[in-house]
């Protein structure tokens, strides 16, 4: 297990000065079992001069030299993923195989890809113009690296989204601060390990641990900051970042619908309704937070959720196979889910099976299916970020599709029905950054399709072309080559040559209106 006092913090993150120490606990024990320097604004800015004087060397060594080291990085992971499974289990009190699915899977084929993919979506781009003016000159479009970008990550996946968005960012040729979570930081730590182990040249890859001023410091510090957290700090993070017009990317919260119709298949929507609002105990961005389901097959289809959620396993995750579902990892996070429970009991809810914190050691709460649920209900239109699924009986797809789309957010979404033409063609009226038939949350796997949300749950995308390029600046390039020593519309104006153009652009572009 990665521990501060095992790789000293102080080293690893570069700095000289630690000016209070984050406990960080083990939420399925309530252990503290490590603690980390909380870097003040000063020793970010440190970090952050070293990472300038590291960049032009790093983005030299072109995408071959940057490729290798990410390539090694990716047999590192793997070498070590026992290591980091306990890491990432220590510090969030995850299942085994949330940690060995959802993290190490993606780094493991994030190192590969970008690695692989780097040159290609950032190669230069020839382009031809269809201006009359600059016919017959080269025009180049490039990517530079921004310089150095910081990253800023929650808590619900220390490897995949905290570690996950440094990854495009330094096969772009770029330097990176990560700031993880508070409550996670021991995963980074661990991956700075590994870095320097495959070779990262010093300053290129830094952790900088602390709290939210920590993370605000490293506002004023980068070229670029990549957030994913709640949609009330993106805020925040874009608010600060206006001061100094530093382009920001946010990935922020959700509440993903999925939408069951009557022809789906109930057993796989069942068994996928359980999973994917249950895995990691719900703490997925794109955790399904809220079910419709037709009519008709409501009644089946609860059914068959409750008795698959009521057979789930809860408690201290002690290796694979022992629980399905782990610990709420963020204190605050467990009053959320609290709070939604109790709201929606107020209202008229019932409970079919969870309902309530577990009591002993860690911090737990129960797997809970909730039925007679509506939209005045907290539960349903804010995000819970917890082991809950509330469940609604709707008329038919329009107010689904209606009810889907009554929310601030746009994350993701599911359709469940047999008539995928159908499904795909209802999913392109979901507001919502990706939609899913008869899946969910797998897409994230891949990495060639953008990953982002709409409305309140974002700005930019992960993965995809646009995945990288978002972690570089754009040049137009244009070259003449051959030329007369003055072009015509170069000094002194003259009433015949303007004429002249007149009437060329008339021809040019006056025919549209004619038509
Ligand atoms: P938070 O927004 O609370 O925190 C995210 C990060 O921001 C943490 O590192 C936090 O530090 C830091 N931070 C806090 N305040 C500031 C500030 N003023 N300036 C800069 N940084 C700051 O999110 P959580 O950690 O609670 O994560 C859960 C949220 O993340 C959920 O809403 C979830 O939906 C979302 N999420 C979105 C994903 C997506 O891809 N769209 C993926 C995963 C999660 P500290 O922890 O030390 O306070």
């Amino acid at each position: 297990m990665a521990s501060v006092d095992e790789a000293p913090a102080v080293a690893t993150n570069g700095s000289n000065g630690v000016a209070a120490g984050i406990p960080v606990e083990n939420p399925a024990t309530g252990a503290v079992i490590a603690t980390v320097p909380n870097l003040s604004a000063a020793e970010v800015a440190e970090l952050a001069a070293k990472a300038r004087a590291a960049q032009a060397g790093w983005e030299a060594l072109g995408f071959e030299g940057r490729g290798a080291i990410l390539n090694r990085a990716q047999r590192w992971v793997m070498d070590h993923a026992d290591r980091i499974i306990e890491t990432i289990v220590s510090e969030t009190g995850k299942t085994y195989e949330d940690a060995q699915l959802a993290e190490i899977a993606y780094a493991g084929s994030a190192f590969g890809f970008w690695a692989k993919h780097a040159p290609e979506f950032l190669a230069d781009e020839r382009v031809r113009t269809e201006s009359v003016f600059v016919k017959g000159k080269k025009l180049v479009v490039r990517y530079a690296p921004v310089g150095l970008v910081g990253v800023i990550g929650p808590w619900n996946f220390p490897l995949t989204n905290s570690f996950g968005d440094c990854i495009p960012a330094l096969a772009a040729g770029n330097t990176v601060i990560l700031k993880p979570s508070e409550v996670t930081p021991l995963t980074s730590l661990l991956m700075a390990e590994g870095m320097r182990e495959c070779g990262i040249p010093e300053g290129v890859f830094q952790v900088a641990t602390g709290d939210g001023e920590t993370g605000g410091a490293l506002v004023d510090e980068a070229d670029l900051i990549m957030f994913t957290g709640s949609t009330k700090t993106g805020r925040k993070v874009l608010a600060r970042a206006a001061e100094t017009i530093t382009p920001v990317q946010l990935e922020l919260g959700g509440k993903d619908p999925m939408i069951v119709l009557r022809d789906a298949d109930l057993e796989r929507a069942a068994n996928a309704a359980a999973y994917y609002s249950m895995n990691n105990g719900g703490q997925v961005c794109i955790s399904t937070e809220r079910v419709y389901v037709e009519a008709p097959v409501y009644d089946e289809f609860v059914d068959k959720v409750t008795e698959k959620v009521r057979g789930l396993r809860q408690g201290e995750p002690t290796g694979f196979g022992t629980v399905e579902v782990g610990a709420v990892i963020f204190p605050p996070q467990l009053d959320i889910v609290e709070r939604h429970v109790a709201d929606a009991r107020a209202k008229g809810a019932t409970v079919l099976t969870g309902g309530r914190a577990r009591e002993g050691a860690g911090r737990f709460y129960e797997p809970t299916v909730l039925v007679g649920v509506d939209h005045t209900m907290a539960c349903m239109t804010e995000e819970t970020f917890g082991p809950t699924l509330p469940i609604m009986k709707v008329a038919d797809a329009e107010e689904a599709l209606r009810l889907a789309n009554d929310s601030p957010y746009g994350l993701q979404a599911s359709l469940w029905t047999k008539d995928t033409a159908r499904g795909e063609q209802l999913a392109r009226r979901v507001e919502a950054g990706a939609v899913t038939v008869n899946d969910a949350q797998v897409n994230y796997a891949a990495l060639e399709v953008p990953m982002g949300g709409w409305k309140t749950s974002g700005l930019g995308t992960r993965h995809g072309a646009g995945g990288i390029r978002k972690y570089t600046k754009q040049q137009a390039i244009l070259v003449t080559k051959l030329a007369p020593k003055k072009d015509p519309h170069m000094f002194p104006y003259s009433a015949r040559k303007s004429r002249l153009l007149g009437r060329a652009l008339k021809f040019l572009y006056g025919r549209g209106k004619r038509a």
